[in-house]
């Protein structure tokens, strides 16, 4: 569709089904793409690069062996980062993905941090859980960074093996240990020597992506390296 048309069909189904801000809820103006200009300069960015040591790699000190972590947005309670990530998750609203996901991975690229990576994995889904989604809500960031970062996409290594309930409302140790081992690789040999980095839309306490790494680590040579649309910030 040539640009110009593509314009008129959006402006005629934005009058049938009003764009609005995911970030807080006005009316979008004709330039403006999923959140309005002040929500969009309000984005809590980071600034964070693979280059310089961050508060997301403190996360991980002591616990697994990742070579450098990364995160694009401070995620804030009732923030609009919590809203971007509610309308990915749960509104099939999968072109939040692609949004965080293309401007991540031109920064990441800006910053060079280009040939260092193999793969991407994202954080798996259990089967089930896919099923009723129908899609996994960092597939799509993945692959911007995948395409970035000149690395293949790989979804098919990692995989979560059992269904856990959904544990948000527990604490850190009991989440931690119901997710013991929940995750298993198809094939160690496939990331044998690989440069991987791993992803995952949200990083708050890191349990999931330590026990990721732990899966990955059974790979010989492996570096792992950490990606998330956001991270919950450590308090001082
Ligand atoms: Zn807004």
């Amino acid at each position: 569709m040539c640009a110009k048309l593509s314009n008129i069909v959006n402006d005629i189904s934005s009058i049938l089904v009003p764009r609005v801000c995911f970030g807080c809820n006005t009316h979008l103006l004709g330039g403006e793409h999923l959140i309005c200009t002040s929500c969009r300069n309000d984005l809590p960015l980071t600034d964070y690069t693979f280059n310089v040591e961050n508060t997301v790699d403190r996360i991980f000190y002591g616990r697994i062996n990742v070579k450098k972590a990364n995160s694009f947005l401070f995620f804030t309670e009732n923030g609009i980062v919590q809203q971007l990530l509610h309308h990915l998750k749960y509104k099939n609203q999968e072109i939040v993905g692609d949004f965080i996901g293309e401007w991540f991975g031109n920064t990441i690229k800006t910053n060079g941090f280009i040939d260092a990576i193999d793969y991407v994995v994202p954080v798996p889904l259990h089967r089930k859980k896919l099923q009723r989604r129908g899609y996994n809500q960092v597939t799509r960031f993945a692959k911007h960074l995948a395409t970035n970062l000149n690395a293949e996409f790989r979804d098919d290594i990692l995989l979560k093996t059992s269904n856990s309930k959904t544990q948000t409302k527990k604490g850190r140790l009991g989440r931690w240990f119901e997710n013991k081992s929940l995750y298993t690789l198809s094939n160690s040999m496939d990331l044998a020597n690989k440069n991987v980095l791993l992803v995952d839309d949200i990083i708050t306490t890191g349990a999931t992506i330590e026990l990721c790494a732990k899966a990955l680590q059974k790979s010989k040579n492996i570096n792992i390296y950490v990606a998330s649309m956001a991270v919950v910030p450590l308090r001082a």
